[in-house]
């Protein structure tokens, strides 16, 4: 009954976690921030089919700041302009959320908020040293609006 599709697909928003639906980080399209907007790095971007291009410095797990494709519509690939100045001109602020927070609170902060993408991250305390942060990949609202569309 509808009821019963109702209370199922609250439920799996209730249950279901941003980690059980995350683009893992080694599948996530990405630059380093000391990259160069030369017509090579630009192909890659406009080639790569996102609107959003997470930064990293020195290792892809250390996520810095997010390049937004409709950033580069001034940037002319004969400058040369590196990365860091893009990003930072328009520094788009970048939302880290933990790899169990349910998608009925992810759909809200993503309808609170003025991004549609997040950083997953977790407490990794295995292993012998102290705790860190691991980032296990991204999310954004259209991965939340597809578990909502699969469970209807
Ligand atoms: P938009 O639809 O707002 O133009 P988009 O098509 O770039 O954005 P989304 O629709 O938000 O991306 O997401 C589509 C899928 O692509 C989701 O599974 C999301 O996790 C994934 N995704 C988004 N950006 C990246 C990226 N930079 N690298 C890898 N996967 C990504
Ligand atoms: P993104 O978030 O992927 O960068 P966007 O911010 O351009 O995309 P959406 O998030 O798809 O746009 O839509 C945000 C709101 O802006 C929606 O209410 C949408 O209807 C409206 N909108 C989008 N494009 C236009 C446009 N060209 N003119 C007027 N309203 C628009």
């Amino acid at each position: 009954s509808e009821f019963v599709k109702e209370e199922f697909s609250r439920g799996a928003l209730r249950t279901k976690t941003v980690e059980d639906i995350l683009t893992p980080l080694k599948d996530c399209f990405m630059l380093a921030s000391s990259a160069v907007l030369d017509f090579s790095t630009m192909s890659e971007i406009m080639q790569c089919g996102y609107t959003r291009v997470p930064i990293y410095e020195e290792e892809r797990s250390n996520i810095v700041e997010i390049l937004y494709v409709k950033d580069l519509a001034l940037v002319d690939p004969d400058d040369c302009t590196p990365m860091t100045t893009i990003t930072k001109f328009y520094n788009h602020p970048l939302h880290f959320v933990f790899n169990d927070t349910k998608l009925d609170a992810m759909l809200e902060e993503f309808k609170k908020g003025n991004s549609h993408m997040a950083i997953v991250q977790k407490v990794n305390n295995e292993g012998e040293g102290d705790p860190f942060y691991e980032v296990l990949g991204l999310v954004t609202l259209e991965d939340v609006i597809e578990e909502i569309i699969k469970s209807e």
